[in-house]
């Protein structure tokens, strides 16, 4: 436990640990999928975190400078085979976070905190839309994945092109629609698409959660929020980043 720091703070677990990198590859032609080791001291520490869950990663900075902090998304715990899985959007050398996965290699070291929940990703509801970019793919496919049978959702996800596409697993009835955008940071067709779905009659509880751009995000909690006046409990509408801008102050949620 000696790379590792963890904090109570009230009812959550804070951890901050050294991982190292195991596996590297691209999922897609710009999702590069990282794969840290899990320890044994790391695994007691990750027992109660959830796949899809937030992270913050520290990139090390040039010379004796603070780490740069990321959010990204937990893909995967695997505490079996001792594995943390994060996918990164490759959208080039720009971004710290996006250039250190590109230049990522096996045995190299990233810190990486996090926060100990058991509280589901998404609270009950019979009927979900989920919509995102290729950023918001980690926690929607997480999502998914942690869905029970009996509820049904859309997803709409925008990514870069066919080949970036995925197999999204769930035991829920799914139907996902792609959009293709080669340049998210001039604008996207997700507000659109999301803004034309037809929610079933007669289902008893809806939840909407969506996770983009900050231009797309603002779009949709106002098209929810002021025009639809959908309870605020019934929606998360969270920007992941913004075009132009370092990740600082564009992440805001519902
Ligand atoms: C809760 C949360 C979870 C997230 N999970 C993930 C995840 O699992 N995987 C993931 O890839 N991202 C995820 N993101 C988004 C990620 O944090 C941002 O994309 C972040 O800006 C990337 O940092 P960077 O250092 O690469 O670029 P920054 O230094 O933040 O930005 C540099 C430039 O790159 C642009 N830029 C940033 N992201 C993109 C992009 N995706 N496409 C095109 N241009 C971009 C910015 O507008 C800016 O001009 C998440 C964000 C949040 C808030």
């Amino acid at each position: 436990m000696e790379n590792s720091i963890i904090a109570q703070a009230e009812k959550t677990k804070k951890i901050r640990s050294a991982f190292t990198v195991k596996n590297k590859q691209y999922l897609t032609p710009h999702i590069i999928r990282i794969i840290f080791e899990i320890d044994d001291s790391q695994a007691e520490l990750l027992a109660n975190v959830r796949s899809g869950s937030n992270n913050k990663i520290f990139i090390p900075a040039e010379e004796e400078s603070a780490p740069l902090i990321r959010t990204y998304t937990n893909r995967k715990i695997d505490l079996e085979n001792r594995e943390l899985t994060i996918d990164f959007v490759a959208h080039g050398d720009n971004g710290p976070a996006s250039a250190w996965a590109i230049k990522a290699n096996p045995g190299n070291v990233l810190e990486i905190g996090m926060k100990e929940t058991k509280r589901p990703l998404v609270p009950d509801a019979d009927f979900y839309l989920l919509a995102g970019d290729a950023t918001a793919l980690p926690v929607i496919c997480a999502i998914a994945e942690q869905f029970p049978s009996y509820v049904t959702a859309k997803i709409i996800l925008e990514v870069a092109g066919r080949e970036d596409e995925l197999i999204l697993c769930s035991a829920a009835d799914i139907s996902v629609e792609w959009l293709h955008n080669p340049h998210p940071e001039n604008g996207s067709q997700l507000a659109e698409a999301v803004k034309s779905v037809q929610f079933p009659p007669g289902v008893l509880k809806e939840y909407v959660y969506i996770a983009a751009e900050y231009t797309t995000v603002h779009e949709l909690r106002t098209h929810f929020k002021i025009n639809l006046k959908w309870d605020a409990h019934a929606m998360n509408i969270c920007s992941y980043w913004r075009a132009g801008q370092p990740e600082g102050k564009s992440s805001e949620s519902t």
